[in-house]
């Protein structure tokens, strides 16, 4: 079956929203014509020139992956750069290029709900949360025979939609009074003289999005020249086990040694030529899981003030992580940066296979940087 690139980029979109990406980021299209036909995506964590010589043999249409290849400002793409190598072979043989990246890590299902499956916890709240969607409760009162004129329009613009419920509202039946002042042009009641009548309020939540085309709507169809309403912005009332954001939280089925957790892990990854390490007693009890896919440092702060046993990430450094040790901080897993993402494939590439039903590929080259590893033999 067939697509298009910018189908497929939809797809994406919906599955990892670009609003959840870090501000510094560059997620979304980097080459290709969202008109062109697409029957092959391939996908992959970096856009090496391996990956994109792999993703022409197989005749993908469109290559799909986590990290962008144009994150930093670009002057030239010219063919004898190694990135513009990569973007000449890729266009030239009308092959899409699309990244998915923090937006990535911090979607549900996402990067780190991957990792957190893997290393065998239920994925729980983020690391660091992103606020929910801006939500705004309004009232407004209107003479009780136009209340629902009124509903249709602002309905029309974008109000009174809870999950999977649309046309969401509340009614008080009331009595409004007002004193028209000379200069008013009352469409009930006269100029000096105290009016009083039926009204209804109308109450319902839309997103704060729709603020100004539901002010606009309520000056359109309600019958007074000056409607009263108010707007209160809500309280953040989102579910943190299923906020996006970065990393998550949860805990393993049983407590185990962390000897037994880290070769969990190790198992659970892709093979990398360096394999995992932990900082930490072999034997401590481990419970509580933190987990943050890629380079996870700049989380150790937040992660010693959680009650985790254990944080899993990866790049971690000498120094930040003796001084997080040095501060009580719980047992620290790092492995490859490479290894925590790759798995995201899998599951991206499922969501683009089902929702547009083009024949998907996943690329198996390791693109981890690291080619080998060794131990000091000396001693033995
Ligand atoms: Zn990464």
């Amino acid at each position: 079956m067939g697509s298009t690139v910018g189908e497929v980029r939809k797809v994406m979109d919906e599955a990892y929203p670009p609003h959840l990406a870090e501000s510094w980021d560059q997620v979304g299209l980097t080459c290709g014509d969202p008109a062109a036909e697409v029957s092959k995506v391939a996908f992959a964590l970096d856009c090496t020139q391996a990956v994109a010589e792999r993703a022409v043999a197989i005749g993908a249409q469109m290559l799909i992956v986590h990290h962008p290849l144009l994150l930093k400002g670009a002057h030239s793409v010219a063919a004898d750069t190694p990135k513009g190598k990569v973007l000449h072979t890729l266009i030239t043989n009308g092959v899409a290029l699309f990244a998915a990246h923090t937006n990535a890590d911090s979607a549900r299902p996402g990067v780190n709900d991957k990792l957190a499956e893997l290393v065998g916890i239920r994925p729980g709240p983020p690391i660091l949360a992103k606020p929910g969607p801006a939500r705004d409760k309004w009232g407004v009162h209107v003479p009780a025979e136009h209340a629902e004129t009124l509903k249709k329009a602002l309905f029309a613009a974008g109000a009174g939609t809870i999950g999977d419920y649309a046309e969401c509202a509340f009614e008080i039946a009331g009595t409004g009074q007002f004193t028209p002042l000379p200069g008013a042009n009352p469409t009930e009641g006269q100029v000096g003289t105290r009016y009083r009548a039926a009204e209804t309020r109308v109450e319902f939540i839309a997103s704060r999005r729709s603020r100004p085309a539901l002010i606009e709507a309520i000056r359109t169809a309600h019958p007074y020249e000056e409607p009263a309403f108010d707007i209160l912005a809500m309280a953040d009332d989102s579910d943190p086990d299923t906020a996006t954001g970065l990393g998550r939280i949860g805990e393993l089925p049983e407590p185990m040694k962390l000897r037994d957790f880290v070769q969990q892990v190790a198992d659970a990854l892709p093979v990398t030529e360096w394999g995992v390490r932990a900082a930490g007693d072999p034997e401590q009890l481990v419970h509580k899981v933190a987990v943050s896919s890629g380079s996870g440092d700049s989380f150790l702060d937040r992660v010693a003030g959680l009650g985790v046993d254990v944080y899993v990430t990866s790049d971690l450094r000498h120094h930040p992580v003796d001084e997080y040790l040095r501060a009580g901080g719980p047992a620290v897993i790092d492995t490859a940066h490479w290894a925590s993402e790759f798995p995201w494939t899998s599951q991206a590439a499922a969501i683009v296979a089902k929702r547009t039903g083009v024949e998907v590929e996943i690329l198996d080259l390791r693109t981890d940087p690291w080619t080998m590893s060794t131990h000091n033999n000396q001693g033995k």
